[in-house]
């Protein structure tokens, strides 16, 4: 089990040279840094992975919870556990001021981490699947309707002020490796941080559609899909996890894009997912491309935004990236940016 651990580490670190950057991706033109038009709408900051701050000013919702972001040699080796202090100054950076709603999409560590101490820290509602449950009581949090909500044991759709969400059940990427194959399953018992990483088992599966008057967006943490699952939701953006995308077969990888993008529809599709998420995210302002790739292997991020950008072009869908708290703002269904630094 240790030399598993070993070669993966190894290889990562050998790995973490690669020169692919998505962000320098000639293909995609990634436009950034830039930030939502100061104007109403719905504002969405993205802060890697798949953590995303969702607003319209009255109401804010972030997706999944994941700042602290353990190394590697932490993760595999050591017990992890949220840094609040992290997680306030990433707050800070991004201009997010408080958070109403927290919505997991799966209880891998890489997006149920942060949620216990985003919830300590804001009293929010935390939708998220029965595995996500567990880990909440095992910190012993309010679990009553007004701070917990499980799906789908208490319904799939919640509202949030002018938001509707909807979790809408999914898959996962296909678990190939070790490491993938041993977070499989739920988790049973309540357990507390600090935690061996492996405690934080996947559990069910939902893609995240939330509904505003200002236009729609469905988010999915990872790349999978339940065939049909979408076929009633529309969406003006997609953020798409590519995660492990190119690992899959072909088959898949179509079956992946016709689920999701084309089920609902959307004029942009943005890929989320791709960045290494052992490394700590910059506290520099700005920093839009302070992000980088996961290594190759095992992941192939040049691989996977091929295929976004194939399928997206036989689609005519629009592709764009989104680096380090960069922003847009979705009014009546647009999508509405400024550089960075321009009022
Ligand atoms: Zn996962």
């Amino acid at each position: 089990m240790k030399s598993a651990f070993t070669a993966t580490l190894i290889t990562l670190c050998l790995a973490s040279c690669s020169s692919y950057h998505p962000l320098k991706d000639p293909l995609t033109t990634y436009k950034g840094p830039f930030i939502a038009k100061s104007a109403p709408g719905v504002k969405a900051t993205f802060l890697g992975n798949t953590t995303i701050h969702l607003t319209d000013g009255t109401t804010d919702l972030l997706v999944d919870g994941f700042l602290s972001r353990p190394s590697i040699l932490n993760t595999f080796f050591g017990l992890i556990k949220p840094k609040p202090e992290e997680i306030a100054t990433q707050f800070k950076l991004a201009g997010i001021t408080k958070v109403d709603g927290l919505l997991i999409g799966h209880a891998h560590h890489d997006h149920a981490l942060d949620a216990p101490a985003i919830a300590a820290k804001e009293k929010c509602l935390v939708m998220g699947n029965t595995s996500y449950r567990k880990i909440h009581e095992g910190h012993h949090l309010p679990a009553d309707k007004c701070h917990l909500f499980t799906v789908p044991c208490d319904g799939t759709k919640k509202e949030f002020g002018k938001f509707t969400v909807s979790f809408v059940k999914s898959e996962h990427v296909t678990a190939r490796k070790f490491v993938q194959k041993w977070v499989e399953g739920e988790v049973c018992t309540p357990f507390k941080t600090p935690a061996y990483f492996s405690r934080f088992k996947c559990g069910d599966v939902y893609a995240i559609h939330i509904e505003h008057p200002e236009g729609s967006i469905l988010i999915t943490t990872t790349a999978g899909a339940a065939p049909g699952a979408l076929d009633h939701y529309r969406a003006d953006v997609v953020f798409l996890g590519i995660g492990l995308l190119a690992k899959e077969t072909c088959c898949q990888q179509k079956t992946y894009w016709h689920e999701t993008v084309e089920a609902v529809k959307p004029h942009t599709v943005i890929p989320v997912h791709w960045d290494n998420f052992s490394r700590k995210l910059s506290r520099t302002p700005g920093a839009s491309t302070s992000l980088s790739p996961t290594p190759s292997p095992p992941d192939d991020v040049q691989g996977a935004m091929q295929v976004v950008n194939t399928q997206a072009k036989e689609h005519h869908r629009g592709v764009m990236l989104m680096g380090l708290r960069d922003s847009f703002l979705l009014h009546k269904g647009k999508v509405q940016t400024q550089q960075a630094g321009t009022r």
